[in-house]
């Protein structure tokens, strides 16, 4: 579990470090109020399995430069611009190899991680990146540990909108992913929870006292009470 977490951490500093302009900084400071950090988790637990180192890294670079860079599911990439993304430990780049990239990518079809979203042109190829609850053999490995910790779940299923990612949607669902602040549509990639009342006063994370919020009014608002925040925003 230690390796784990160690693993995601060392993903979420890369990710920043990558992240040159203003807006992706923010993003990355904000990380922890967004749906990704549990996709994230999904990702280390259940497709990291089903996968061989190669299609691991080729993977990720498909979903940093998909879902963390633009929040869409889809990106076009060639097997020659892949060839080079591998990088060694010491920082020198270390070329996958054509054959090798091509046949992750086919690995990667087979197992239903990547599809062929559209055609092949100059830019590559565009693919759909799955996320692990749609991928088969992820759900798979999905199903056998939610058996296991079922008990654990509903204890605080019920209580928690918060931690519970079932129960996060149920709030995105109730306000129909648009800001509570400023009423702009969001996605599950890009919608974030906010505490009416915030923890640090108190708040918990009940359903009523979570709305959905932008990365950005989220981050404005920070602690400040809600009338504040609406009375500064007029
Ligand atoms: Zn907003």
């Amino acid at each position: 579990m230690k390796d784990k977490i160690e693993q995601i951490k060392e993903l979420l500093d890369q990710l920043e470090s990558n992240s040159g302009d203003a807006e992706a900084l923010q993003f990355s400071k904000n990380y922890n109020a967004l749906e990704l950090p549990s996709i994230v988790t999904a990702i280390v637990e259940f497709l990291h399995p089903i996968l061989v180192p190669y299609e691991i890294a080729i993977y990720w670079y498909l979903f940093n430069n998909s879902i963390v860079k633009t929040g869409e599911q889809y990106v076009r990439a060639s097997t020659r611009g892949l060839s080079s993304i591998a990088k060694s430990s010491s920082g020198q780049a270390e070329e996958l190899g054509y054959a090798v990239v091509q046949k992750s990518l086919n690995s990667l079809k087979d197992k239903g991680v990547i599809s062929i979203a559209g055609d092949t042109n100059r830019g590559g190829t565009l693919y759909k990146v799955s996320i692990p609850d749609e991928i088969p053999g992820c759900k798979a490995l999905m199903e056998k540990h939610l058996s296991t910790d079922a008990e654990q779940v509903n204890l605080h299923k019920e209580l928690d909108f918060y931690n519970v990612s079932e129960n996060r949607h149920k709030v995105f669902e109730r306000d129909g992913y648009k800001c509570h602040y400023c009423e702009k549509q969001l996605t599950r990639f890009s919608a974030t929870l906010d505490h009416i009342q915030p923890v640090s006063k108190g708040g918990d994370n009940s359903f009523e006292n979570l709305v959905t919020a932008c990365l950005h009014c989220n981050a404005e608002r920070g602690n400040k009470p809600v009338m504040d925040f609406l009375t500064k925003q007029a």
